[in-house]
């Protein structure tokens, strides 16, 4: 028989059959295994710390949000926001799934065209397009969605330039009654800048504005808020049909719809306080069928959903380093997962689940990642049993944010592995190597092979 591990006696006040503040307390939830393959068998195969994804997950969360509002509004199109996961083997998952592209720079555009994506299926945002950038989508046919006075110009000269018509949408930003509100994008709806550039649009050649768009914010937790932008976008665009005799094809509702994550700070646990698809589908679908919007031309609604869509399909699985003791006699524990590459612990009080059977014994506990920095925390305080050093420990809820904003800091980013649908593993991103960074620097000769 294996010899049992010491764990240090500690005393503990005894809240058995009390209730915290989220009820009862239950027994100290594991991990063993993500869809059927054990943590174990992937770290040993992958390494440690390494993302995981699951390609059921991310179908199966795309066809539930695709079915709410496609049975609730006649003409639906999802655009995947590449921003939120732009890993090549993610992002085909949802063009297989019938996903157009919704791309913020020259960087993600040129990501969308690589992946196949036909030029007419790619919408543009954001602030940051180069001459260049719009040259291509003009003759491309992407959708531009205009950001500002500024780019609105550029586009005047380069569509005179070039004698080809672009297709175009304006981004508006406006009051939905959540604040702080999001005005720094797009043209504002309340003074009439948004109008201004509508009517700007609508009065230069070349130019044929075929939507509207709005972004009001992430992790929106009131669909009260679409409600209202959908209502203010649906009125420009009856304003636009009524005095040009012009009308918009689609409505581009943006992203938004918040994720089964924990915000820090929040009373309750994500997952029982976020809106379904559903939930939104019916604000969204509602408030554009129920306006003035002429119904022999109700536009085609855009969603360009992100984290919703992919939070659930991605897992950290890592290992812990040691355990210690604080000044203050709390229990810390230290694991390989830093803030570095799980960028949204930021935000979120991810769960964490050790990675194989454990004690039931917990002792409120401090989770920090690896790196020398002393932000580099993980949890502040959570309920956790002890484990030893090279236990395995499980992050669900990751997939988005994460693999687009983790940094290379101090430590390199590691593999990224997909499950497919049969339970194979695939590597679809490669652990980062000292050479990748050698690569990119360069030492001036006079300080080459100094000797100290
Ligand atoms: C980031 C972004 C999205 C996706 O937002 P989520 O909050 O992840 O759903 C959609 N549209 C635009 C313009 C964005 O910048």
């Amino acid at each position: 028989m294996e010899k049992l591990k010491y764990e240090r006696p500690i005393i503990n006040k005894i809240k058995a059959g009390v209730p915290d503040k989220y009820g009862m307390s239950t027994r100290v939830q594991i991990k063993t295994d993500i869809e059927g393959i054990p943590v174990k068998d992937i770290v040993n195969q992958y390494g440690s710390p390494v993302f995981v994804l699951s390609e059921k997950t991310i179908r199966e969360t795309y066809q539930e949000a695709h079915r709410a509002f496609q049975s609730r509004y006649p003409k639906v199109q999802f655009a995947w926001s590449y921003k939120t996961n732009y890993l090549d083997a993610v992002c085909q998952i949802f063009h297989d799934e019938g996903s157009w592209a919704e791309v913020v720079s020259g960087f993600e555009y040129d990501k969308a065209i690589e992946n196949g994506v036909p030029g007419n299926k790619i919408i543009f945002n954001g602030p940051d397009k180069s001459d260049a950038d719009l040259k291509k989508a003009v003759e491309n046919g992407s959708f531009i969605h205009i950001d500002h006075f500024d780019e609105l110009y550029s586009l005047m000269r380069i569509v005179k330039k070039i004698g080809k018509k672009a297709k175009v949408a304006i981004r508006v930003n406006m009051d939905t009654g959540v604040y702080p509100k999001w005005d720094r994008f797009g043209f504002n709806y309340e003074n009439g800048e948004a109008w201004n550039a509508i009517n700007r649009i609508m009065l230069t050649e070349n130019m044929d504005l075929v939507g509207l768009h709005t972004h009001i914010g992430t992790y929106m937790m009131t669909t009260n808020a679409y409600t209202v932008a959908a209502g203010k976008l649906a009125d420009l665009a009856v304003k636009t049909a009524q005095k040009y005799k012009h009308h918009i094809k689609y409505i581009d509702m943006g992203g938004g719809f918040a994720s089964k994550n924990t915000l820090k700070g929040a009373y309750l646990p994500g997952k029982d306080t976020c809106p379904s698809f559903d939930d939104y589908a019916e604000a969204i679908t509602s408030a554009l069928i129920n306006s003035e919007i002429d119904p022999e031309h109700l536009p085609v609604l855009f969603l360009e959903t992100g984290r919703a869509l992919i939070d659930d399909a991605g897992y950290l699985i890592g290992s812990v380093l040691a355990n210690k003791r604080l000044s203050n006699a709390r229990r810390a524990t230290i694991i390989d997962i830093g803030v570095n590459i799980l960028f949204t612990s930021f935000w979120y009080e991810h769960e964490i689940y050790p990675g194989q059977a454990c004690s039931q014994q917990t002792e409120d506990t401090t989770i920090y990642g690896p790196l020398c920095m002393n932000i580099d925390v993980i949890r502040e305080s959570i309920q956790f049993p002890l484990l030893q050093k090279n236990d395995l420990v499980v992050i669900p809820r990751v997939g988005a944010y994460n693999m687009t904003q983790w940094m290379q800091f101090i430590t390199l980013r590691p593999n990224v592995v997909l499950i497919d649908r049969e339970q194979n593993l695939h590597l679809i991103r490669k652990k980062e190597t000292n050479e990748i960074f050698k690569n990119q620097e360069i030492v001036p000769k006079h300080l080459k092979n100094k000797k100290t």
